[in-house]
């Protein structure tokens, strides 16, 4: 039975307990939910250890999601539990962490950044540790044999020292250093606008590894920075591994290590493949979860932000083994900074694609000081990548019809528009992607119509949720809507 007043709930650890909470205890608004989460985290040795937090969670959507969030599979262990028939029913809840699951499909074994146990994190810290131990034995004897002597190493650029320390989520720098002086270059996969995405090997596992032009410092230090957020690792966010800068003066090499995914984006995905509709709703559904993570804030002590994307697309998409996709290029991306009500942009130049701008966004109107705005543009974006995913499913049952690959407004701009370009065609003339008739004549594609048609509205407080459209797209998964506790 649901209470119509506050439910109170235990709060335990500082930022759980909201100010004017009472012997650790809060008041939720009518509706409520009292939760408990724990989760794996790693202390300053480097050591998982478990931390349990507890608190308040608000009433409908965003409070039920939060509570549903750890029943989807996430990469970092943590689970929360959640009630509401009673005041303080969080004391009696015991969360578990549940038993790694094995990993048969998924890509490389190799999970350094959240390892499946403590043991499994342990192990490769201590195996990393010990092959640098060994390198700098071997290295220290043969200088020593040669007499020479050179300068110690420069301590850890102050980047690095910055974002390691205050995060809770990957490995520690030690380790992402070493692991950066393992890698073996194998042979470049792919080029964005802000750097070159190579294939590589550390200790014979393929890795993916983004090497930064050299003028793009700002987005390598944003996009390790919002890999290392706490909370941040989920089955349809690219898996992070290890970042590090090296060099003096005129030279740098800034690399991101992350889990490669030999399909590559979905842009390039789907020039080849036709999807079914199995398929395409597989794809849909990982990539709406994927941004209602990010778009979605955890409370408690080591809680996560929200996080809005700002590039969208599907360039930035990738296709896992399993048929599910990744969102990877976090190099723009805000956090929203709950305790001071900021949005916490990067001193970045970097500006989203044109092509995926929303209306706001080339109108310049969009008001960079409230966060839900950054999520509204995500979603405008979204809808397009839907567009674009829906063009190449095929329907009908014995002549099959299928669109060819193109990208959203193709027939309209030329392949690099300008911001003019789009802005007239998005904003003046308010054109939008066309649906086909063959979408509305059977589900899921209808239903995918709607709901892009809803994502790309002119008007952004209209637009959708990605928590609503995961939402609707879970009506026709078998292994969706989960219970509450
Ligand atoms: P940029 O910031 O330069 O746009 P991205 O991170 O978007 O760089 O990567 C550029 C391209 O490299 C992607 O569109 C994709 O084709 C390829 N790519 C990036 N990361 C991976 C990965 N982990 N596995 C496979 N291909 C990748
Ligand atoms: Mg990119």
């Amino acid at each position: 039975m649901r209470l119509s007043r506050g439910l109170r709930c235990e709060c335990g650890g500082a930022s759980a307990c909201p100010d004017g909470a009472a012997n650790g205890t809060c008041v939720t608004q009518p509706g409520g939910y009292c939760f408990v989460a724990v989760e794996e985290v790693l202390d300053e040795n480097g050591f998982v250890v478990l931390d349990r937090t507890s608190g308040c969670l608000p009433p409908d959507e965003s409070g039920f999601m939060q509570c549903k969030s750890s029943q989807v599979p996430h990469q970092h262990p943590k689970v929360i539990e959640c009630c509401y028939n009673e005041d303080l029913c969080n004391r009696r809840l015991q969360p578990r962490l549940p038993s790694p699951p094995p990993d048969a499909t998924e890509g490389p074994a190799l999970r350094p950044a959240a390892p499946s146990s403590p043991t499994l994190l342990v192990a490769v810290a201590l195996c990393v540790a010990l092959v640098a131990f060994v390198v700098a034995f071997f290295l220290l004897l043969r200088r020593r044999r040669r007499g020479c002597k050179r300068p110690p190493s420069p301590p850890a650029p102050a980047h690095l020292q910055e974002i390691s320390s205050g995060s809770g989520s990957g490995l520690p720098l030690l380790v992402q250093r070493t692991v950066a002086k393992q890698i073996q270059m194998v042979e470049s996969i792919g080029k964005g606008r802000y750097g070159e995405v190579w294939l590589a090997r550390w200790r014979g596992e393929k890795v993916a590894v983004k090497v930064f032009f050299t003028t793009e410092e700002a987005s390598w230090f944003r996009e390790t920075e919002i890999y290392q957020t706490v909370l941040m690792r989920h089955e349809n966010i690219l898996g992070f591994i290890a970042a590090d800068i090296k060099g003096t003066g005129s030279w740098t090499q800034m690399l991101l290590i992350t889990d490669y995914h030999e399909n590559g984006s979905l842009h390039d995905y789907l020039q080849t493949v036709v999807l079914d509709t199995h398929s395409l709703l597989t794809m849909a559904y990982s990539i709406v979860s994927g941004l209602a993570h990010l778009h979605m804030d955890i409370f408690g002590t080591k809680g996560k932000p929200a996080i809005a994307h700002r590039d969208i697309k599907s360039k930035n998409i990738l296709v896992k083994r399993n048929g599910q996709c990744a969102i990877a290029d976090f190099g723009l991306a805000v956090r929203y900074v709950a305790e001071r009500n900021e949005v916490d942009i990067a001193p970045n130049t970097r500006v989203g694609t044109r092509r995926y701008m929303a209306p706001e966004v080339l109108d310049e109107k969009l008001d960079t000081t409230n966060f839900e705005a950054f999520k509204m543009a995500d979603m405008y974006s979204l809808g397009l990548v839907l567009w674009e995913l829906c063009r190449r499913c095929a329907t009908g049952d014995k002549a099959q019809h299928v669109d060819g690959y193109a990208l959203p407004y193709h027939e309209h701009v030329p392949p690099d528009p300008s911001f003019d370009d789009m802005h007239a065609v998005v904003v003046g003339k308010g054109i939008r992607p066309p649906i086909p008739a063959r979408w509305l004549a059977g589900e899921p594609l209808s239903t995918l119509a709607t709901l892009m048609a809803e994502c790309w509205h002119a008007n952004p407080p209209v637009r959708l949720t990605a928590v609503r459209v995961k939402k609707t797209l879970a009506k026709f998964r078998s292994d969706a809507p989960l219970k509450l506790v």
